[in-house]
């Protein structure tokens, strides 16, 4: 009982049932380019593995897109603190 608890939380459900923004059950998966806002600017992350709303376009990072979202992040992070000030 406690292991299949943990298994729900290593593995999120891979596909979400519906749309966060519209709630529609049309849902694609594919690689998207997909805006990282930060306080003050944008970047715009490639190849970003997420699920598509074919209703209203939204787009939802998989598990997998997020790790990528954060190692972007990351990576980003170091870039401003090597900036010369
Ligand atoms: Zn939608």
């Amino acid at each position: 009982m406690r292991e299949q608890r943990f298994r729900a939380i290593l593995f999120p459900m891979p596909k979400p049932r519906t749309c966060q923004q519209c709630g529609s059950h049309n849902l694609e998966r594919r690689s998207a380019t997909y805006p990282l806002t930060l306080p003050g600017r944008q970047i715009n992350v490639e190849r970003v593995k997420v699920h598509q709303c074919s209703d209203c376009g939204h787009l939802m990072p998989t598990p997998e897109g997020e790790a990528k979202l954060s190692r972007c992040l990351h990576a980003f992070g170091e870039m401003l603190d090597n900036l010369p000030k």
